[in-house]
């Protein structure tokens, strides 16, 4: 049986709950990947043994010692279970790895600095003795961007560095410690009256730190922006020493030293501090909608129309493409019932029909005004208003969707995602493409989705499902997943919208930005940190 000290204890998402597949989930799992109700009792690849690492640390005993010295023996952790346990992400090879019992790249060190100036030491110590240092908050980064390929130790920025240190009510901003999760930043800004505004998926097992060094987007992004829209000045240790920016609203000082830390993924120092922008936290005042169209394109069209209709947009907004909402159908119970019959009649079919879901905060009469307008302009769209409950229902359940891929991998079948930022003008090409290159692969299965939106362009959010060939797991989920980034890139789709570059995505980058764009970055890193110490090999594409 599993236990606390496993390969699978360290995959599962979140609370490590078990997740048990629905009625409904199960019936369209059988359906589509031709199983019957025998194979959804399997356990392909469990992970269930203890952890044991095939390398030891390499760390000198002096060296240990000095880190020790720095922050206390309790927070140097070289056990096998910690140093895989911090060896990775949450992306799906690193999952396939720990199910298959490798643990490739771990850290020879767990260290947990108890305060920023022990951040210091730790870097200062670790620089003069070339020792790389991989910063780690949630873990949750779904692009490898956690490893550590030359060991060295893992700074765990969560375990000490996790408080609100100031709310300023004049200029409406929380400074926190960059360790903190989500829920106890927005509990601590709610008793106040206030939110983050930034609730990715991973919300609840995701830090500050980690927000702003992946450039993340929450669910409500079109409405508060994404994380380096939010962040006012930070903190971080880098080699070459500390940057600290300062709050004002904005300034003509050069370039905004802060935004080099958005998207860095630990490449250039640890963010130990952040000042953020916060909101009025008021969800009486939430007015929301969901609405059916005929098809993707009718409703693409009617989004896009919103966001440059200049009467206000929503802070969530979505559409579910027909295979994404006809998923929700099935397995919410609605597929078959009277309504849904009445919707077929109606023309909204099976196969070509979209979800939009639409929540507009804020001032309760601005919010109702902005929601007038997009059912304005949904009707004149022809979609077509179906309450606020699917709104509803879906957000109570918006954190537990990430838990289904720890059961299906137990089926054999792999689902991953990836995410892209796309102009209007190529959003349907790249749409076509994704799923012409997934109809391609044999009980392959593709949903998409928008959920972060702007004025000349949204994301695209794709979760694929399909059988892994049973042996080769590794390989073949690799080959599928590289083909549909070169289908994303080749159709006009960036490398990422939030989810970041990792190690994973890496490869495309020389080629995407250009050469002289990767020789700034190449710059900026060599200057901050001349040894290559931070989170080396091969992050964003660097050295
Ligand atoms: C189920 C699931 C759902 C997700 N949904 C979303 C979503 O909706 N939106 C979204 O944007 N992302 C999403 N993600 C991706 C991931 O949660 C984000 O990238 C998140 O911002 C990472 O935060 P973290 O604290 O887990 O960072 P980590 O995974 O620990 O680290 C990510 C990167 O940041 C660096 N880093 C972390 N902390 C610091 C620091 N203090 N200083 C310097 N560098 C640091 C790390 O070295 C690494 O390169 C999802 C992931 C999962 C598994």
């Amino acid at each position: 049986m599993e236990n606390g000290n496993s390969y699978r204890h360290i995959l599962k998402w979140g609370d490590k709950r078990e997740e048990v597949i629905s009625h409904h989930m199960a019936e369209v799992i059988k359906e589509k990947f031709g199983l019957s109700d025998a194979d959804l009792k399997g356990k392909h690849l469990p992970g269930t043994e203890p952890v044991r690492l095939a390398k030891p640390s390499a760390l000198k005993p002096a060296q240990l010692e000095h880190l020790q010295g720095i922050c206390g023996n309790e927070n140097v952790l070289t056990d096998d279970l910690s140093r895989a346990r911090f060896s990775c992400g949450k992306f799906y090879g690193e999952l396939l790895d720990l199910r298959l019992g490798l643990v490739p790249d771990p850290p020879d060190a767990v260290v947990a600095p108890r305060t920023p100036e022990e951040v210091e030491r730790i870097i200062r110590f670790c620089n003069a003795e070339k020792i790389p240092v991989v910063p780690a908050g949630g873990l949750s980064s779904v692009t490898g961007a956690n490893r550590a390929p030359f060991g060295g130790i893992v700074l765990d920025v969560t375990k000490h560095l996790n408080r609100v240190l100031a709310i300023n009510r004049v200029n409406k901003t929380v400074t926190v410690q960059a360790g903190i999760y989500g829920p106890a930043l927005e509990e601590e800004l709610n008793r106040l009256g206030y939110s983050c505004g930034h609730f990715p998926q991973s919300f609840e097992y995701s830090t500050v730190g980690g927000w702003i060094s992946a450039r993340g987007a929450g669910q409500a992004s079109t409405g508060y922006g994404k994380i380096e829209d939010m962040v006012v000045a930070l903190k971080a240790v880098t080699p070459a020493g500390v940057i600290e920016t300062k709050d004002y609203p904005r300034t003509a000082q050069g370039w905004d030293l802060f935004r080099l830390f958005a998207g860095a993924e630990g490449t250039l120092g640890v963010i130990t501090e952040a000042t953020l922008h916060i909101f009025n936290y008021a969800p009486q005042n939430t007015a929301s909608a969901a609405f059916i169209f005929r098809s993707f394109e009718a409703a693409v069209e009617t989004m896009r129309n919103i966001m440059q209709s200049e009467s206000g947009k929503p802070h969530l907004f979505r559409i579910s493409d027909p295979d994404e909402t006809d998923i929700a159908f099935r397995t919410s119970g609605f597929d078959g019932t009277l309504a849904d019959r009445a919707l077929q009649l109606l023309g909204f079919r099976t196969g070509s029909r979209c979800l939009m879901f639409v929540a507009v905060e804020g001032e309760r009469d601005y919010a109702r005004f902005v929601l007038k307008k997009i059912k304005g302009k949904a009707r004149k769209g022809k979609g077509m208003y179906i309450g606020t409950s699917p709104v509803r229902k879906w957000l109570d359940q918006r954190y537990s969707s990430a838990y289904m891929r720890d059961p299906l991998m137990d089926l054999g079948i792999m689902t991953d995602t990836l995410e892209t930022a796309i102009t209007w003008e190529h959003l349907l090409k790249v749409w076509k493409a994704a799923h012409d290159y997934v109809a391609r692969r044999p009980k392959a299965f593709l949903m998409i989705h928008i959920s972060h939106v702007y004025e000349n362009g949204a994301n695209l959010y794709f979760t694929f499902l399909s059988p892994m060939e049973k042996g080769n797991e590794k390989q073949d989920f690799s080959a599928f997943h590289r083909g549909l980034v070169d289908t994303i890139l080749a159709n006009g789709g960036s490398i990422s919208h939030h989810h970041g570059v990792g190690r994973v995505l890496a490869p495309w980058m020389e080629e995407h930005l250009g050469r002289s764009s990767m020789e700034l970055l190449r710059a900026v890193k060599k200057h901050l940190d001349p040894y290559n110490i931070m989170n080396p090999g091969g992050t964003l594409g660097l050295i």
